[in-house]
């Protein structure tokens, strides 16, 4: 077994398309690593160059202390798993987990008796002496997977192994694979755009946008504290709530943040507040997850925002609302997104802004208060066209919370929302965090 670094790796395809992008990346020996991000940001690259399936254009590879960039995918003990695990038609479940064994000269006997400890691991010890055709999705990919791993290679590598098998076969395969790699302590990278499998199997998630990390760590580490506004908007169902905000820094450096007309205030003890402090009049992007915010009828208490329910969506075991308070509502696939990009973006017919005809409150070009000259991100405000509205009962303008019971709410009522500010994620106009996140 063994760990493996990427050093400043890129890969520039036929064309001059840069897939990724001078990235780095450490996976401890036995780790399982899930690189997660949206179609096209460069996992599957990652993947093939870590295999050696793909040429690495600049940067190294390294499998522990050897170099692993200029050795063929056969002399790297890499085992891969893909999307659909293709399989020996005309061979038993047994006879293509075992097929790697037999091609390596290993004893027969033993090679069947580890393909059978395998199949009970993976549940299809019932259907071994079967031919593929025969098998359902979830046992092909199993015996895919099973191949795969009897040769106990040093690095387990999946691409989206689980993305042609429906929800239930899902969750029960994602499972044993957590339980088999942790068992066999195998080094795995593992590639998905599905934030349940990331979050569920993980040790550690890379978040990918454009060929580069965004943020590494625990899944409770980049859920609860992510570094980027990127990974706090793919991370978390319903969507976290992206706010632009001002920040106000009265005389006696109380700082507010301001959204519009309505406004909330940092206690002084926040760290927060000591850094934003230095910040009168800069723009920032305040993170609210839907559960940081709770109805209440107390007139008198702070950090409060007011709106009206638009809608109520019944989900089981909670109710989703939305409700439209005049706050402006960003994106977080346009934060910090180059303005090359973002005008790419723009013209592609991706929102700018959540948020439909509301007020434009911010100047362009000027000194961000995080170092570096941008543009405003929140520029005036188009109207989403209606292709961009989600669903009937969810337009983009919409601030969205969880509430156990409505008590009697109904849309069109005027409510009141507690936002519990040590909940929050403050970043700058490029979506990084004004405060240190520690890894
Ligand atoms: P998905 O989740 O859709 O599989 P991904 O994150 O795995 O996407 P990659 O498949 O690594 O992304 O592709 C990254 C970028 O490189 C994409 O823009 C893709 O179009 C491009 N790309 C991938 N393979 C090639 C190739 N062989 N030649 C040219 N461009 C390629």
């Amino acid at each position: 077994m063994t760990g493996i670094r990427l050093d400043s790796v890129s890969k520039v395809y036929a064309g001059g398309h840069l897939a990724v992008d001078e990235l780095s990346l450490e996976v401890a020996d036995g780790e399982f690593m899930v690189l997660l991000g949206p179609s096209g940001c460069g996992k599957t690259t990652v993947l093939r160059m870590i295999a050696g399936l793909e040429e690495v254009t600049d940067g190294q590879v390294w499998f522990g202390r050897t170099e692993a960039t200029p050795m063929t995918p056969k002399d790297r003990g890499v085992a891969m798993v893909f999307q659909n695990g293709a399989l020996y038609p005309n061979r038993t479940a047994r006879e293509n987990i075992i097929f790697p064994l037999r091609m390596a000269g290993e004893d027969p006997v033993e090679a069947s008796a580890k393909a059978a400890g395998l199949a009970q691991i993976l549940g299809i010890d019932g259907a071994l002496d079967r031919l593929p055709w025969t098998l359902s999705g979830g046992q092909r990919q199993r015996v895919a997977i099973g191949r795969a791993i009897i040769r106990q290679p040093q690095v387990f590598l999946m691409d989206e192994p689980l993305s042609n098998l429906d929800a239930t076969m899902r969750t029960e395969l994602r499972q044993e694979i957590g339980s088999m790699t942790r068992d066999m302590k195998v080094t795995t990278v593992y590639v998905t755009h599905d934030q349940v499998e990331a979050l569920t199997l993980a040790d550690r998630i890379a978040i990918m946008r454009d060929g580069k990390i965004e943020d590494v760590g625990t899944p409770a580490q980049v859920y609860d504290d992510p570094a980027t506004a990127f990974t706090a908007g793919f991370l978390g169902t319903p969507r976290i709530n992206l706010i632009g905000a001002t920040v106000q820094v009265t005389a006696r450096h109380r700082v507010t943040l301001a959204f519009g007309t309505q406004s909330i205030a940092l206690p002084p003890t926040d760290r927060r507040s000591m850094i934003l402090s230095h910040h009168d009049g800069e723009q920032v992007v305040v993170g609210a997850r839907s559960d940081a915010f709770a109805l209440t009828t107390d007139t008198d208490a702070t950090n409060q925002l007011t709106g009206t329910l638009r809608a109520l969506e019944f989900h089981g075991h909670q109710w989703i609302a939305f409700v439209d308070s005049g706050v402006e509502l960003l994106s977080p696939d346009l934060i910090g997104l180059s303005k090359r990009k973002r005008s790419r973006a723009n013209s592609e017919g991706r929102p700018t802004s959540h948020s439909a005809g509301s007020r434009a409150h911010r100047t362009a070009g000027r000194v961000s208060a995080f170092g570096a000259k941008t543009r405003s991100l929140i520029r005036k405000a188009t109207p989403a066209p209606p292709e961009l509205i989600t669903s009937p009962t969810h337009r983009r303008s919409d601030l969205v919370l969880e509430i156990d019971n409505t008590g009697g709410l109904s849309a069109g009522d005027r409510i009141r929302l507690a936002l519990d500010v040590s909940r929050i994620h403050i970043f700058d106009p490029h979506g990084h965090r004004v405060d240190r996140v520690k890894r």
